[in-house]
């Protein structure tokens, strides 16, 4: 049964051969586990490792790829994306192989599944070896798809590893894909932003770090690492002092971070998944009444366009404009 629209999550499914990285990736991006302490991830034999992120925007189902084992179809109904993980430091011929079985095989039974190829491990790779990883990768993919009449059929590629923030942003580029809300909640932070003195705002969902949606301005990477590191101090801290038993992150939940080169960052909660981060200079937040009066707006936007049906995205919000506060 489906859910109703407030609750739909983008459903995705990651995929790839044994010991690609899936697991890690799903540790460190969904549970918080640091790169390093996935070199000890036992390898499991379960075919399917189900993630239960009930707390998560996101659906998600990891699979492994080995040898025969054929799936049942409605694994492809049920999903909107699949993402396909190939080790970039391995041989990685075999994995072209099942990407290609895949695709088509996925393709058939569902033909609005979107495919996202995540080119992994590039970590170990100089620059140059990514470019060239990635241009042949792409090429062989595109080719084996085109031998079976698929050349219509988009894959999109993306450069990862856990051991910085790449798996993160392309994790955020695969779920905005899926998001019909995308460019309403777009325009939001736009208005927002404009009218607060705010010079970027993200909308994250805060369990994995990912942002779902964030101004029109360019994402400056840095900028991004440290908005996913407030939220981990963030959680942290009310991991530590905040009522037991309760969870980590609800409906009061605010911070508020002084950098010593004259900016601020401010997080709000939104909803159970979801915060607002913004980045701001320091006299732009001596107005905070304006901006917190702005971001109630925002919020109740945010909550009206996730209840209305996804495709009507209409939404409307009265700001204030914080140069009409001296
Ligand atoms: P799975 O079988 O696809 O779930 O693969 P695992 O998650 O068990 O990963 C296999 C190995 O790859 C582990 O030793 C990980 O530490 C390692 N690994 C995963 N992601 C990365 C990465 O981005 N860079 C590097 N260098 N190693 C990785």
């Amino acid at each position: 049964t489906q859910a109703s629209s407030s609750e739909h999550k983008p459903r995705i499914l990651l995929m790839g051969l044994r010991r690609s990285g899936k697991s890690s990736i799903q540790k460190v991006v969904f549970h918080k586990v640091s790169p390093n302490e996935t070199l000890f991830l036992e390898s499991t034999n379960k075919i399917v490792k189900e993630d239960i992120t009930n707390c998560s925007f996101v659906k998600f189902q990891v699979w492994d790829l080995p040898g025969q084992i054929d799936f049942h179809d409605s694994i492809y109904e049920e999903c909107e994306a699949i993402i396909f993980v190939i080790d970039s430091q391995d041989e990685y011929m075999d994995a072209l192989a099942k990407l290609n079985a895949t695709v088509s095989k996925a393709h058939r039974i569902n033909p609005g599944i979107k495919f996202e190829v995540f080119i992994h491990k590039v970590d170990g790779l100089s620059d140059d070896h990514k470019i060239e990883a990635q241009r042949d990768i792409h090429h062989r993919a595109s080719d084996n798809l085109a031998e079976e009449g698929l050349e219509n059929l988009h894959l999109s590629f993306y450069l990862t590893s856990i051991y910085d923030h790449s798996i993160f942003e392309a994790f955020s580029k695969v779920v905005q894909k899926l998001i019909p809300q995308l460019p309403v909640m777009e325009n939001l932070l736009n208005i927002l932003i404009s009218n607060s003195g705010i010079e970027k705002a993200f909308l994250f969902d805060v369990i994995s770090k990912i942002y779902i949606a964030t101004d029109s301005s360019p994402v400056d990477m840095q900028t991004y690492e440290i908005c996913c590191d407030m939220i981990d101090v963030v959680i942290d801290m009310s991991h530590i002092y905040g009522v037991k038993d309760d969870a980590a992150f609800d409906t009061k939940s605010a911070s508020i971070i002084k950098l010593n080169n004259g900016t601020v960052m401010y997080l709000r909660e939104v909803n159970r998944y979801l915060a607002l981060v913004c980045i701001m200079r320091e006299d732009s937040f001596e107005k905070q009444g304006v901006i917190d009066y702005n971001f109630l707006c925002f919020r109740q936007a945010i909550q009206d366009v996730f209840e209305v049906k996804p495709c009507s995205g209409h939404a409307s919000m009265a700001l204030t404009s914080s140069s009409d506060f001296p």
